[in-house]
């Protein structure tokens, strides 16, 4: 059985080493698009594959919300733009991978399944079997488990995403 539940952020970004100029020569923002699926082969007493409600006690809903109004880079920026962002943005997150669709889908895939494996759900057997990140009304990545193997999920965030 399979559940699909949508998450929404708004964020900025560069891409670099892309072929597009615009996508790699300045920081911009997307409203992204989060779809999160979900697999058991067997249902819970109650009869689903995992109650929404859940995924708001485990910390889904605020995964989502601290990539939310924030400004995202790669580690691999240079000195003075990570300082730059650093010093005059209240919410910002660096991350392992460059910031693309397909990096999103897969670390987010990584990181709900940890959050499933760690925390106390009533169906042990659900899994986030995917996630589909829409970068633009047209285009979108889709991550299997598969594809999480080779992320780094070591992200950075500011103390102000950490609180919010
Ligand atoms: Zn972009």
């Amino acid at each position: 059985m399979l559940i699909r539940k949508q998450f929404k952020f708004e964020a900025c970004h560069c891409v670099r080493e892309c072929n597009s100029e615009r996508c790699k020569k300045s920081f911009h923002g997307h409203s992204y698009v989060v779809e999160v699926f979900f697999r058991t082969p067997k249902l819970t007493d109650y009869g689903m594959v995992i109650d929404f409600g859940d995924l708001k006690k485990i910390g889904v809903a605020a995964l989502f919300d601290h990539f939310d109004h924030s400004w995202h880079f790669w580690n691999k920026e240079a000195d003075d733009v990570k300082e730059f962002i650093r010093n005059h943005n209240q919410r910002w997150i660096e991350l392992p991978f460059n910031p693309t669709a397909e990096n999103y889908a897969a670390f987010f895939c990584k990181a709900i399944n940890k959050l499933l494996k760690t925390s106390n759900i009533d169906n042990k057997a659900a899994i986030c079997s995917s996630v589909r990140v829409h970068e633009t009304a047209t285009g979108w990545a889709e991550a299997t488990i598969e594809d999480t193997t080779n992320i780094d999920d070591t992200i950075i965030l500011s103390k102000e995403t950490m609180e919010s």
